[in-house]
């Protein structure tokens, strides 16, 4: 059964980078280390931030990034701390390799999901995105985080060098014991950025009739198998409202240089809305993030308009053809077992 997700009114959603470090050279990694900063935040940092961002009057949903967070040697540490301080639900984001025994370290009372990034069905595709290797390693990551009982979710971020491989995820997984399966869309940031303007003809993302054609049939495959599945909306059909999670939703992204956006597409610019200073949230000044989600322009949203242009169309007359949602409205594909 399908359904929108709409933004969550009564919950805060903490996305904490507590590193940009990585073993993996991913083709498309948003990482930039020069608007993220490349250190390691320490554990009592770590910690003294999330005090930050808990609010004991909402729901609190913290995800744990990096780099790859599981090469911070306190992030064990830092999830205990994490739910000793009330966060209601800890996911990790990794890319399979599990540095530090992570898994024998935390049991699944302690992180609700482990959250694995594949970008392919197959060693070939996978590894020529990611790197050579990581297809075996995250497969064998998935196995012993669901062999020790965690929940096991895997993030698939669709390109043009990919979206073939799509559909032969729903039998993968199924395989694997995945219970949640996350399908993204390629942003135009960091890496992925630098590769489109050095080859502007070559692009990553897919058109909107491509999408359309492929990405919701394989959720609600993947929704009868019994997984799971949430896209992004990416394009809003007719007569549907505009809305910007900016204005409506509580969403931080934290990275270690003190940044913290309230819009992932906005990472690659100084434009974040606060910053963490002396561990106190400190708003910026202008113009930031936040004088940008206001603005109303018949393409939607208005960040998209700025940074990946490339994927609205105009018809003759100079008018989009369609409209561009926020990044953070998903749909969802849920299993009707689970109903
Ligand atoms: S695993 Fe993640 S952080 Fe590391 S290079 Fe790949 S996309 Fe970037
Ligand atoms: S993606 Fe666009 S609509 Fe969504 S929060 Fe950012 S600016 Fe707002």
């Amino acid at each position: 059964m399908k359904q929108t997700v709409s933004f969550t009114r009564n919950a805060v959603n903490v996305f904490f980078h507590i590193l940009t470090r990585c073993n993996l050279r991913c083709r498309h990694c948003y990482i930039n280390p020069a608007q993220h900063g490349t250190a390691d935040l320490d554990t009592e940092t770590i910690i003294a931030w999330l005090k930050i961002f808990h609010d004991p009057a909402k729901r609190s949903n913290l995800i744990f990034l990096g780099g790859e967070p599981t090469l911070h040697e306190g992030l064990a540490r830092s999830v205990k701390a994490a739910r000793e301080i009330g966060y209601d639900s800890v996911t990790i984001d990794t890319n399979g390799y599990l540095f530090h025994d992570i898994t024998k370290q935390l049991s699944p009372s302690d992180v609700d999901v482990f959250s694995f990034s594949l970008d392919g069905a197959t060693r070939q595709t996978n590894d020529r995105i990611r790197g050579k290797g990581s297809y075996e390693r995250c497969i064998a990551g998935i196995r012993d985080a669901v062999s020790r009982g965690f929940e096991a979710s895997v993030i698939y971020t669709v390109s043009s060098e990919n979206a073939e491989e799509l559909p032969r995820m729903v039998p993968l997984l199924e395989e694997l014991g995945v219970t949640r399966f996350f399908i993204q869309v390629i942003g135009i940031r960091g890496r992925s950025a630098e590769e489109v303007h050095a080859s502007p003809e070559h692009s990553l993302q897919l058109t909107r009739e491509r999408w359309l054609d492929l990405v919701p049939p394989v959720a609600r495959r993947a929704a009868e198998a019994g997984i799971r599945t949430i896209y992004p909306r990416v394009f809003l059909e007719e007569g549907e409202p505009f809305e910007c999670a900016g204005n409506v939703a509580e969403n931080y992204f934290i990275f270690p240089n003190g940044r913290v956006y309230r819009c992932p597409l906005c990472e690659d610019y100084p434009l974040h809305a606060f910053a963490v200073s002396e561990n106190r949230l400190v708003p910026t000044g202008k113009i930031n993030e936040s004088d940008l989600f206001s603005l109303a322009i018949p393409e939607g949203c208005v960040i998209n308009k700025l940074v990946q242009d490339g994927n609205i169309e105009y018809d003759p007359a100079g008018r989009p053809r369609y409209r561009i949602a926020c990044c953070l409205l998903k749909d969802e594909e849920i299993p009707l077992t689970t109903l």
